[in-house]
């Protein structure tokens, strides 16, 4: 795609602190597009419709997933999740850098589409970190927490497939760790 904009892909299990790192990227870098998803999971207390996520029934998701509106969707703890395509590929077009925060499973299908994308994975210092970090959240119920740490040991089995890998044992310096990787990315397109 000629004078494209970077596609970011960031995934890592729940409680590592990915939410935190993309917000901390985006005050640094404001040009960047954050792409909101659609779930059918309920909005935690403060999250808003368009703007965390859009949040749909059951029956609005499957038919967006009918009219092939999405551009990657996965189950996630018995809840669908999935990347509305047509703003991602505008802004993609437009020349800005999107970023997707999103699973391992939906990362492997964009990376099916857009091998040339930038995958993120990020890792807590210790797995035992998770479940302190998901608790300290409080927006989850002890089942809740349960399903995640289970998936979080499968979600780090896929960490070869990203092209990197960033811990996050401090908010401020794996941000810039991030954005390291986003710059010398960015002069690997330049120069291509
Ligand atoms: P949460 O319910 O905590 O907001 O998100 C749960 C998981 O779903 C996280 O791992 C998050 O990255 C992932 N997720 C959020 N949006 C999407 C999406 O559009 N597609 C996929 N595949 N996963 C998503």
């Amino acid at each position: 795609m000629e004078n494209s904009g970077l596609l970011i892909v960031i995934s890592g299990p729940s409680g590592a602190g990915k939410g935190t790192i993309c917000k901390a990227l985006l005050e640094k870098d404001p040009s960047i597009h954050v792409s909101v998803s659609a779930t059918t999971r309920a909005p935690r207390m403060g999250e808003v419709h368009g703007e965390n996520y859009y949040f749909l029934t059951m029956e609005e998701f499957k038919e967006r997933l009918e009219q092939d509106q999405f551009l990657e969707y996965a189950k996630v703890y018995d809840n669908y999740y999935g990347t509305p395509k047509e703003n991602v590929m505008e802004q993609l077009q437009r020349g800005k850098d999107v970023l997707l925060e999103i699973d391992t499973e939906g990362a492997l299908k964009v990376k099916e589409k857009f091998p040339e994308g930038v995958f993120i994975f990020i890792l807590p210092p210790r797995i035992e970190d998770l479940k302190r970090r998901i608790m300290n959240r409080g927006t989850e119920s002890e089942e809740d927490i349960k399903k995640r740490l289970e998936a979080a040991k499968e979600e780090i089995q896929k960490i070869h497939e990203y092209n990197y890998g960033v811990i996050n044992d401090d908010v401020e310096r794996a941000t810039l760790d991030v954005q390291s990787i986003l710059s010398a990315e960015k002069l690997k397109t330049e120069r291509n």
